[in-house]
């Protein structure tokens, strides 16, 4: 089967767009989980295969589909969720040459190939006076395919900016069949009624493989940047929930990390030692007076809250440092323990945004394998989304860090349930299908699995996925 499949495909691509070596299979199989691959258990793909366009993808599809051979898009395979280890023997679908970036300024859009990655895109958009707003932690190398796949913002605060989807005007997809179809606009204008993008975005690759995404372009904003030290965590969740409560401007990104997280990075970023655990955020404006004044706005409504210190930050220079210590804190925290990183995402609701940090404090006796591991409490406050991290010993054994991970995810699932929230970050299928059917129920299960269906009859697209990992 494997000749088979590689002689077939080859001749769809092209011999160097095709590959079965032992270690690009293994490569293109693995995800930002911190165990390797168990060659025992998981099938290694026939092979990876790099379409250049929707057309090479269409005959991929139309020949696993008769073959019943199951494709796993892939991106640059940082997912969270497991939605990236391909479980089951089948094709790889790697969208890297797909990598196109095109900004048109007199309708508006721009035009990008899924496999562009979104850093990338944020600075074509950049330079032209615009800003992509979507932004991820892992988006140097992470796809805008991929983003979409999860309907994911990253840092963004969706109750500013809203959710990538809210910017989509069209897309090109191929059905698992092999059948193209275009959706949406061309103006600025969403369609009204039944738009097909919307079974698009989100899909968790399960619907079919996008090769074209059309975004609306956003002008950038001025931008007034901020940073209040509190004494401990609680008084920083309150503080965001007066920021809701009194109507204060909702942020571009507004981050938490606790004492030992900014600690850490500050050190790593060469800023003096924090006084104690951070927030610290982008407020936006069209002047930059407004946004200065925004800024101001949020820092009147934390200091209610009795912090250590709270002031605007001007210098540039400064702001990029403390961005830095944000960005590079999970590679700060695994250099500093020498060990790699694992940790959920709990989202919680307004309400229980003081009680959600509390118990998260406290995250590493919620279960016995997470005893004595360095454990740091970062986040997406201002999305009341956030990263307990526990940093993982190199040397502990593959089974032991797969029973870490699963245990993480049991823990996200319960305290997202108990919290009444949805999983805003990664995605929704993989190993969070036994939230997904406990949060929404069996027949919003059963409805997601006939629309699958409906678009891929003989589950050929990230098979394993939707079933849970
Ligand atoms: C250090 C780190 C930081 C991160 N920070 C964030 C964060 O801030 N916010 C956040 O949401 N996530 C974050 N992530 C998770 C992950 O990076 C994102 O979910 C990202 O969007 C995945 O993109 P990717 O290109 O790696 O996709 P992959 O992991 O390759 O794929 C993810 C899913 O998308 C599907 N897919 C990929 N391309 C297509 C396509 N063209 N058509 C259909 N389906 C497709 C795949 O089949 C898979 O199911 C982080 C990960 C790491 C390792």
């Amino acid at each position: 089967m494997a000749d088979r499949v590689y002689e077939k495909i080859k001749d769809i691509v092209g011999e160097k767009n095709i590959s079965d070596n032992f270690f690009e299979l293994i490569n293109n199989t693995l995800d930002a989980f911190p165990y390797d691959l168990d060659l025992n258990k998981e099938k290694l793909p026939y092979v990876v295969v790099k379409p250049k366009d929707e057309k090479e993808v269409s005959e991929i599809l139309k020949f696993a589909n008769n073959e019943n051979i199951p494709v796993y898009p892939r991106g640059s395979g940082t997912s969270l969720t497991g939605s990236a280890r391909a479980p089951e023997k089948g094709i790889i679908l790697d969208t890297g040459r797909m990598n196109f970036i095109e900004i048109d300024t007199d309708y508006g859009y721009f035009e990008c190939g899924p496999g562009a990655t979104v850093d990338s895109v944020d600075i074509a958009l950049g330079k032209q006076g615009f800003f992509l707003p979507v932004y991820p932690g892992s988006r140097i190398v992470a796809t805008m395919g991929g983003m979409m796949a999860g309907n994911t913002s990253g840092h963004i605060i969706d109750a500013s900016i809203g959710k990538p989807a809210d910017y989509v005007l069209g897309l090109t997809v191929v059905l698992p069949t092999g059948k193209i179809l275009e959706t949406g606009s061309k103006a600025l204008r969403k369609p009204a009624g039944t738009d097909l993008t919307k079974f698009f975005v989100g899909n968790d690759g399960l619907t079919g493989i996008v090769t074209r995404i059309r975004m609306r372009l956003v002008p950038a904003k001025q931008r007034a940047f901020g940073i209040v030290y509190f004494k401990d965590p609680e008084s920083i969740g309150k503080g965001v929930v007066r920021m809701y409560r009194e109507k204060a401007p909702a942020p571009l990104f507004m981050e938490f990390m606790d004492k030992a997280t900014t600690t850490i990075g500050f050190e790593h970023a060469g800023l003096p030692v924090p006084p104690g655990c951070s927030i610290f955020f982008a407020s936006l404006g069209s002047t930059e007076r407004e946004a200065s004044d925004n800024s101001q706005k949020l820092l009147d409504v934390m200091r209610k809250e009795n912090p250590i210190r709270a002031e605007e930050i001007k210098d540039l220079d400064e702001w990029m440092k403390i961005w830095t210590a944000r960005e590079a804190i999970i590679a700060s925290l695994m250099q500093k323990h020498d060990g790699q990183f694992s940790g959920p995402e709990i989202v919680t609701t307004l309400p229980n945004l003081v009680g959600c940090i509390k118990e998260l404090e406290n995250y590493g006796e919620k279960d016995p394998i997470f005893k004595n591991l360095p454990l740091y409490l970062l986040g997406h406050i201002g999305a009341l989304t956030f990263h307990p991290t526990l940093i993982v010993p190199k040397d502990w054994d593959d089974e032991k860090k797969r029973r870490l991970v699963q245990a993480e995810f049991e823990i996200e699932c319960e305290m997202n349930l108990r919290f009444g929230t949805c999983g805003g970050e990664w995605s929704q299928f993989g190993k969070r299908t036994k939230f997904f059917k406990k949060r929404y129920g069996n027949n919003a299960y059963d409805l997601i699995r006939q629309i699958k269906k409906v678009f891929d009859p003989n589950n050929i697209l990230n098979r394993g996925i939707l079933e849970g990992l």
